[in-house]
Protein backbone atom coordinates (compact mmCIF):
# COMPACT_ATOMS: atom_id res chain seq x y z
CA UNK A 1 0.00 0.00 0.00
CA UNK A 2 1.49 3.29 -1.38
CA UNK A 3 1.67 6.01 1.80
CA UNK A 4 -0.50 8.59 -0.87
CA UNK A 5 -3.07 6.13 -0.79
CA UNK A 6 -5.79 7.82 1.23
CA UNK A 7 -8.78 5.68 0.80
CA UNK A 8 -10.61 4.76 4.07
CA UNK A 9 -10.51 0.89 5.27
CA UNK A 10 -12.87 -0.48 7.25
CA UNK A 11 -12.73 -3.55 8.35
CA UNK A 12 -15.25 -5.68 10.58
CA UNK A 13 -17.47 -3.02 12.17
CA UNK A 14 -19.72 -4.77 14.26
CA UNK A 15 -22.18 -2.62 16.58
CA UNK A 16 -24.29 -3.41 18.86
CA UNK A 17 -26.75 -1.40 21.15
CA UNK A 18 -28.05 -3.42 24.39
CA UNK A 19 -26.91 -7.06 22.59
CA UNK A 20 -28.73 -6.17 19.62
CA UNK A 21 -26.80 -6.22 16.83
CA UNK A 22 -27.27 -2.81 14.47
CA UNK A 23 -24.64 -3.52 12.27
CA UNK A 24 -22.78 -6.47 11.12
CA UNK A 25 -19.52 -7.27 10.00
CA UNK A 26 -19.39 -4.69 7.57
CA UNK A 27 -16.07 -4.55 5.72
CA UNK A 28 -15.31 -1.83 2.79
CA UNK A 29 -13.14 0.79 1.21
CA UNK A 30 -14.08 4.17 1.17
CA UNK A 31 -12.12 5.77 -2.45
CA UNK A 32 -9.87 9.15 -1.28
CA UNK A 33 -10.76 12.02 -3.58
CA UNK A 34 -14.59 10.83 -4.69
CA UNK A 35 -18.10 11.64 -3.20
CA UNK A 36 -19.27 8.69 -1.49
CA UNK A 37 -23.43 8.36 -0.65
CA UNK A 38 -24.30 6.44 2.34
CA UNK A 39 -28.09 5.12 1.61
CA UNK A 40 -30.10 2.69 3.22
CA UNK A 41 -34.09 2.69 5.07
CA UNK A 42 -34.64 4.26 8.23
CA UNK A 43 -32.79 2.57 11.23
CA UNK A 44 -30.63 0.76 8.44
CA UNK A 45 -27.41 1.54 10.51
CA UNK A 46 -25.91 4.61 8.45
CA UNK A 47 -25.22 7.00 11.43
CA UNK A 48 -24.51 3.72 13.39
CA UNK A 49 -21.75 3.30 10.42
CA UNK A 50 -20.33 6.91 10.49
CA UNK A 51 -19.72 6.76 14.26
CA UNK A 52 -18.50 3.31 14.58
CA UNK A 53 -16.26 4.02 11.60
CA UNK A 54 -15.13 7.47 13.79
CA UNK A 55 -14.73 5.69 16.90
CA UNK A 56 -17.58 7.69 18.39
CA UNK A 57 -19.47 5.04 20.14
CA UNK A 58 -18.00 1.71 21.54
CA UNK A 59 -18.45 -1.20 18.78
CA UNK A 60 -18.16 -5.52 19.11
CA UNK A 61 -15.43 -4.99 16.51
CA UNK A 62 -13.73 -2.77 14.25
CA UNK A 63 -10.45 -1.86 12.27
CA UNK A 64 -10.25 1.37 10.39
CA UNK A 65 -7.36 2.81 8.64
CA UNK A 66 -6.79 5.66 6.33
CA UNK A 67 -4.33 4.85 3.77
CA UNK A 68 -1.62 2.92 6.02
CA UNK A 69 -2.77 4.77 9.36
CA UNK A 70 -4.79 3.41 11.87
CA UNK A 71 -7.80 6.15 12.18
CA UNK A 72 -7.30 7.00 15.77
CA UNK A 73 -3.85 8.54 14.83
CA UNK A 74 -5.27 10.51 12.07
CA UNK A 75 -8.77 12.29 13.41
CA UNK A 76 -7.56 16.27 12.80
CA UNK A 77 -7.91 15.38 9.49
CA UNK A 78 -11.60 14.65 9.64
CA UNK A 79 -14.45 17.22 9.97
CA UNK A 80 -17.61 15.39 10.88
CA UNK A 81 -21.26 16.69 10.99
CA UNK A 82 -23.67 14.61 12.32
CA UNK A 83 -27.08 14.39 12.34
CA UNK A 84 -29.27 17.53 13.11
CA UNK A 85 -31.86 16.01 15.22
CA UNK A 86 -28.77 15.12 17.82
CA UNK A 87 -28.01 19.04 18.24
CA UNK A 88 -28.85 21.38 20.95
CA UNK A 89 -30.25 24.65 19.17
CA UNK A 90 -30.81 26.22 22.38
CA UNK A 91 -27.09 26.56 23.04
CA UNK A 92 -26.24 30.61 23.04
CA UNK A 93 -23.58 30.74 20.32
CA UNK A 94 -23.27 32.89 17.34
CA UNK A 95 -22.70 31.96 14.05
CA UNK A 96 -19.11 32.88 13.86
CA UNK A 97 -18.45 31.06 16.77
CA UNK A 98 -19.60 27.68 15.71
CA UNK A 99 -17.57 28.49 12.87
CA UNK A 100 -14.30 28.92 14.93
CA UNK A 101 -14.82 25.58 16.43
CA UNK A 102 -13.45 23.95 13.15
CA UNK A 103 -10.16 25.99 13.85
CA UNK A 104 -9.90 24.34 17.34
CA UNK A 105 -8.57 21.05 16.65
CA UNK A 106 -5.37 22.63 14.69
CA UNK A 107 -5.09 25.42 17.56
CA UNK A 108 -4.67 22.68 20.58
CA UNK A 109 -6.52 22.75 23.90
CA UNK A 110 -5.15 25.74 25.19
CA UNK A 111 -4.90 28.39 22.61
CA UNK A 112 -7.93 30.64 21.66
CA UNK A 113 -8.51 31.55 18.16
CA UNK A 114 -6.99 34.99 17.10
CA UNK A 115 -7.10 37.23 13.93
CA UNK A 116 -6.34 34.83 11.62
CA UNK A 117 -8.48 32.48 12.46
CA UNK A 118 -11.63 34.61 12.99
CA UNK A 119 -10.53 35.71 9.06
CA UNK A 120 -10.25 32.22 8.05
CA UNK A 121 -14.36 31.63 9.82
CA UNK A 122 -15.59 34.94 8.19
CA UNK A 123 -13.94 33.31 4.67
CA UNK A 124 -16.00 30.63 5.08
CA UNK A 125 -18.70 32.01 6.31
CA UNK A 126 -18.62 34.46 2.66
CA UNK A 127 -18.62 30.74 1.08
CA UNK A 128 -21.33 29.86 2.19
CA UNK A 129 -22.81 33.03 1.79
CA UNK A 130 -23.67 33.97 5.08
CA UNK A 131 -21.06 36.76 5.86
CA UNK A 132 -23.68 38.67 7.04
CA UNK A 133 -25.11 36.38 9.64
CA UNK A 134 -21.91 36.26 11.98
CA UNK A 135 -23.37 37.97 15.15
CA UNK A 136 -26.87 35.98 14.58
CA UNK A 137 -27.14 33.37 17.23
CA UNK A 138 -27.54 29.96 15.44
CA UNK A 139 -31.18 29.23 17.20
CA UNK A 140 -32.23 31.87 14.90
CA UNK A 141 -31.25 30.17 12.00
CA UNK A 142 -33.62 28.14 9.05
CA UNK A 143 -32.60 24.80 8.51
CA UNK A 144 -30.48 25.51 5.29
CA UNK A 145 -28.85 28.01 6.88
CA UNK A 146 -28.02 26.24 10.13
CA UNK A 147 -26.45 23.33 7.19
CA UNK A 148 -24.37 25.77 6.05
CA UNK A 149 -22.94 27.40 9.21
CA UNK A 150 -21.98 23.41 10.00
CA UNK A 151 -20.33 23.33 6.34
CA UNK A 152 -18.33 26.33 6.68
CA UNK A 153 -16.84 25.43 10.26
CA UNK A 154 -16.13 22.42 8.04
CA UNK A 155 -14.42 24.39 5.63
CA UNK A 156 -12.65 26.50 8.56
CA UNK A 157 -11.75 22.96 10.00
CA UNK A 158 -9.37 22.24 6.50
CA UNK A 159 -9.86 18.47 7.11
CA UNK A 160 -9.24 15.79 4.25
CA UNK A 161 -12.17 13.91 5.06
CA UNK A 162 -15.34 15.30 5.14
CA UNK A 163 -17.99 13.37 6.85
CA UNK A 164 -21.92 14.58 6.25
CA UNK A 165 -25.22 13.17 8.24
CA UNK A 166 -28.44 13.59 6.84
CA UNK A 167 -27.06 17.41 5.50
CA UNK A 168 -30.55 17.79 3.64
CA UNK A 169 -33.15 16.85 5.40
CA UNK A 170 -35.39 19.69 6.24
CA UNK A 171 -33.09 22.33 3.90
CA UNK A 172 -34.15 24.61 1.12
CA UNK A 173 -33.38 24.32 -2.45
CA UNK A 174 -30.67 27.01 -2.38
CA UNK A 175 -28.94 25.73 0.50
CA UNK A 176 -28.98 22.52 -1.13
CA UNK A 177 -27.18 23.51 -4.00
CA UNK A 178 -24.65 25.76 -2.64
CA UNK A 179 -23.30 22.86 -0.10
CA UNK A 180 -23.20 20.51 -2.87
CA UNK A 181 -21.20 22.93 -4.85
CA UNK A 182 -19.17 23.84 -2.33
CA UNK A 183 -18.48 19.77 -1.56
CA UNK A 184 -17.70 19.30 -5.62
CA UNK A 185 -15.35 21.81 -5.36
CA UNK A 186 -13.44 20.49 -2.41
CA UNK A 187 -14.00 17.02 -3.96
CA UNK A 188 -12.15 18.60 -6.74
CA UNK A 189 -9.43 20.36 -4.57
CA UNK A 190 -8.76 16.23 -3.68
CA UNK A 191 -10.86 15.70 -0.29
CA UNK A 192 -12.63 12.18 0.68
CA UNK A 193 -16.43 12.97 1.10
CA UNK A 194 -18.53 10.36 2.59
CA UNK A 195 -22.55 11.70 2.67
CA UNK A 196 -25.42 10.06 4.47
CA UNK A 197 -28.18 10.76 2.02
CA UNK A 198 -31.74 9.30 2.35
CA UNK A 199 -33.09 10.79 -1.45
CA UNK A 200 -32.67 8.47 -3.70
CA UNK A 201 -33.79 10.70 -6.69
CA UNK A 202 -30.13 12.29 -6.43
CA UNK A 203 -27.79 9.61 -5.70
CA UNK A 204 -26.68 9.67 -9.51
CA UNK A 205 -26.61 13.61 -9.63
CA UNK A 206 -24.60 14.08 -6.34
CA UNK A 207 -22.08 10.43 -6.03
CA UNK A 208 -19.74 9.14 -7.40
CA UNK A 209 -20.18 5.96 -5.38
CA UNK A 210 -22.36 4.60 -3.18
CA UNK A 211 -22.37 2.57 -0.16
CA UNK A 212 -25.88 0.37 0.58
CA UNK A 213 -26.65 -0.34 3.77
CA UNK A 214 -29.53 -2.49 5.36
CA UNK A 215 -27.83 -3.63 9.09
CA UNK A 216 -25.31 -5.74 6.78
CA UNK A 217 -23.67 -4.05 3.79
CA UNK A 218 -25.98 -4.79 0.75
CA UNK A 219 -23.16 -3.77 -1.99
CA UNK A 220 -21.01 -1.33 -2.44
CA UNK A 221 -18.81 0.40 -5.54
CA UNK A 222 -19.13 2.99 -8.41
CA UNK A 223 -22.70 4.40 -8.52
CA UNK A 224 -22.74 2.80 -12.12
CA UNK A 225 -22.42 -0.40 -11.30
CA UNK A 226 -23.93 -0.14 -7.50
CA UNK A 227 -27.37 1.41 -7.85
CA UNK A 228 -29.04 -0.87 -9.10
CA UNK A 229 -32.84 -1.69 -8.92
CA UNK A 230 -31.79 -5.38 -7.55
CA UNK A 231 -29.70 -3.53 -4.68
CA UNK A 232 -32.38 -1.22 -3.70
CA UNK A 233 -35.38 -3.73 -4.02
CA UNK A 234 -32.59 -5.73 -1.35
CA UNK A 235 -32.14 -2.87 0.25
CA UNK A 236 -35.84 -1.38 0.76
CA UNK A 237 -38.09 -4.01 -0.47
CA UNK A 238 -40.41 -4.64 -3.05
CA UNK A 239 -42.54 -1.74 -2.24
CA UNK A 240 -39.88 1.12 -3.16
CA UNK A 241 -39.51 -0.56 -6.33
CA UNK A 242 -42.32 0.80 -8.76
CA UNK A 243 -42.78 4.06 -6.52
CA UNK A 244 -39.71 5.50 -7.19
CA UNK A 245 -36.35 6.01 -8.57
CA UNK A 246 -35.18 3.62 -11.19
CA UNK A 247 -31.39 2.62 -10.55
CA UNK A 248 -29.11 2.11 -13.29
CA UNK A 249 -29.92 -0.83 -15.20
CA UNK A 250 -29.05 -4.07 -13.71
CA UNK A 251 -26.42 -5.96 -15.71
P1 LIG B 1 -30.11 5.20 10.43
O1 LIG B 1 -29.15 6.31 10.63
O2 LIG B 1 -29.81 4.37 9.21
O3 LIG B 1 -31.54 5.64 10.41
P2 LIG B 1 -29.20 4.37 13.06
O4 LIG B 1 -27.77 4.10 12.87
O5 LIG B 1 -29.59 5.66 13.70
O6 LIG B 1 -29.97 4.19 11.65
O7 LIG B 1 -29.85 3.21 13.92
C1 LIG B 1 -29.69 1.84 13.59
C2 LIG B 1 -30.46 1.00 14.59
O8 LIG B 1 -29.90 1.10 15.89
C3 LIG B 1 -31.92 1.40 14.74
O9 LIG B 1 -32.68 0.25 14.94
C4 LIG B 1 -31.91 2.29 15.95
O10 LIG B 1 -33.16 2.26 16.60
C5 LIG B 1 -30.83 1.65 16.80
N1 LIG B 1 -30.13 2.64 17.63
C6 LIG B 1 -29.47 3.73 17.21
N2 LIG B 1 -28.91 4.41 18.23
C7 LIG B 1 -29.24 3.73 19.35
C8 LIG B 1 -28.97 3.92 20.74
N3 LIG B 1 -28.22 4.95 21.17
N4 LIG B 1 -29.46 3.00 21.61
C9 LIG B 1 -30.20 1.96 21.19
N5 LIG B 1 -30.49 1.72 19.89
C10 LIG B 1 -30.03 2.60 18.98
MG1 LIG C 1 -29.33 8.32 10.84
Amino acid sequence: MSINNNNITIEHLTVSYQGQKALVNISLQVSAGKITGIIGPNGAGKSTFLKGMLGLLKVDSRTVFIGDQPLNTQKKRIAYVEQRSALDLSFPINVLEVVLLGTYPKLGIMKRPGKKEKEEALAALKTVQLEEFAKRQIGELSGGQLQRVFIARVLAQKADIIVLDEPFVGIDMTSERVIMDILKQLKEAGKTILIVHHDLHKVTHYFDEVIILKKKLIANGPVATTFTNKNIQLAYGDTMGDIIIKGVADT
